[in-house]
């Protein structure tokens, strides 16, 4: 598409934008009594107006049936989890039982080390990208050191090249040859948090296949967000959390995937509680636990139903949406802002200092740009701030913008884009 910097020209793609009428469906922030351009989805996902109504709901059934509400509730509480299986599963390409909604993505995090990270012998390593979210770090780094291990010595990077900010696939699988005897994991973001870089996934799972080293994914950035085929690709197991992307509210309850091959595999160690014990024996409270096949067999406590309500009401918009009609939108709504942005610095205006850092190619991005600034960065994201614009600053020098295809239009990014010209 041949793009235009004006605001007839994005309010012409907002007419023609199919999935236009969705942004009502949320409610904006408003900055000094306007609605804010509001571009970090990727951090904390707006809120769905339908909501409140589905905590309503279950606030209303508790208040009229009290325990009874396990049962009778509307949506009754004993098989809350149920009621997400089929839309996670969707999301991410996974079949039903290979998915459960439960806790929060670090606590997931940790209970699928436990159970995937098994050393043996020569492969106790874990290989990670560069630049990982912090909590992904501590997890790994304490799961090593309850077997006893050095973290120094077991946790390895693949690093960008001299020069270069994102990973190239080919360092990624020449790395997991280059250790496969030493390999015990590989564990990664698929989109990352700070460049947006959505990785090869398929690539990186058949070089684990090929050398039988188990491969999980932190998916925080990439559900909600980006195409993935879990299943299909051959991932072990996954994890991520519905606040970001899938608009579920802050610390909105998370999922996991365990691969289908897992999911009779009752020898591989895991921590156990109540919820993930046989659903015909659960309440006989019988001492031995009868871990449930597939993902479910990974719970340990009943669900946060009120929280889960609102994961409910958001996954409601995603099964009418479907990934494949968000993500073209998206690449159409990143594509234009990055072309805004590259116009800018084209121009003879020689007081633009930023670059972009994300990868230009579309396959290799979700909705986020992070913008590296040369100097006075926070100064400039301070003025956009004020403006009202909601970003996302990370030290030292990065703003990342992520439009949201379910609510931001093409008058925002436009919007955006004129702001930071400005400034
Ligand atoms: C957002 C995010 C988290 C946050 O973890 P919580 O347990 O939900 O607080 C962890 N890891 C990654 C990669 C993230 O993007």
């Amino acid at each position: 598409m041949q793009y235009e910097n004006s605001l007839a020209f994005a309010r012409q793609l907002d007419k023609n934008d199919a999935l236009r009428a969705y942004r009502k469906e949320f409610f904006i922030p408003k900055v000094n009594g306007k609605e804010s351009i509001y571009l970090c989805g990727n951090s904390l996902g707006l809120q769905p107006r339908s909501v409140q109504k589905h905590i309503q709901t279950e606030l209303e059934d508790w208040k009229n049936l009290g325990v009874e509400g396990h049962v009778h509730a509307r949506h009754p509480w004993l098989y809350y989890h149920h009621f997400f299986s089929k839309s996670v599963a969707r999301l991410i390409g996974a079949k039903a039982g290979e998915v459960v909604v439960m806790n929060q993505l670090s606590v997931n995090l940790n209970l699928m080390l436990i159970s995937f990270y098994r050393p043996k012998g020569k492969r106790v390593k874990i290989l990670m990208q560069a630049n990982e979210f912090p909590s992904d770090y501590y997890a790994v780094e304490q799961q090593v050191r309850l077997h006893g291990l050095n973290p120094k010595e077991c946790i390895v990077e693949v690093l960008p090249r001299e020069g270069e900010v994102t990973l190239r696939t080919e360092d990624i699988v020449a790395k997991v040859a280059e250790l496969k005897d030493e390999l015990a994991l590989v564990m990664f973001s698929a989109v990352n948090y700070y460049t947006g870089q959505f990785y090869d996934i398929k690539t990186i799972s058949e070089a684990c296949c090929k050398h039988k080293i188990v491969f999980g994914l932190d998916l925080a950035h990439a559900i909600g967000n980006v195409p993935l085929q879990l299943h299909d690709w051959h991932i072990d197991f996954a994890t991520w959390c519905s606040y970001k992307y899938l608009n579920s509210g802050p610390g909105g309850v998370s999922g996991v995937f365990v691969n289908n091959h897992h999911a009779k595999n009752f020898d591989l160690p895991r921590l156990a509680g109540w919820w993930g014990n046989d659903e015909k024996t659960r309440f006989r409270m019988h001492k031995h636990f009868v871990p449930q096949a597939g993902a479910a067999g990974w719970q340990l406590s009943n669900a946060p139903v009120l929280s889960m309500a609102a994961h409910k009401a958001s996954l409601e918009i995603f099964d009418q949406v479907g990934m494949r009609a968000l993500r073209q939108k998206s690449e159409l709504l990143t594509g234009y802002l990055e072309w805004l942005l590259q116009s800018a610095l084209q121009s003879a205006d020689a007081k633009v200092h930023f670059r972009i850092i994300t990868p230009t190619d579309k396959k290799q991005r979700g909705a986020q740009l992070s913008i590296q600034t040369e100097r006075n960065g926070k100064k400039l994201f301070d003025k956009i701030t004020k403006a009202g614009v909601i970003a996302d600053w990370r030290e030292p020098d990065v703003i990342r913008v992520a439009p949201a295809p379910l609510y931001n239009s093409f008058e925002d990014v436009w919007r955006f884009a004129q702001l930071i010209s400005a400034v």
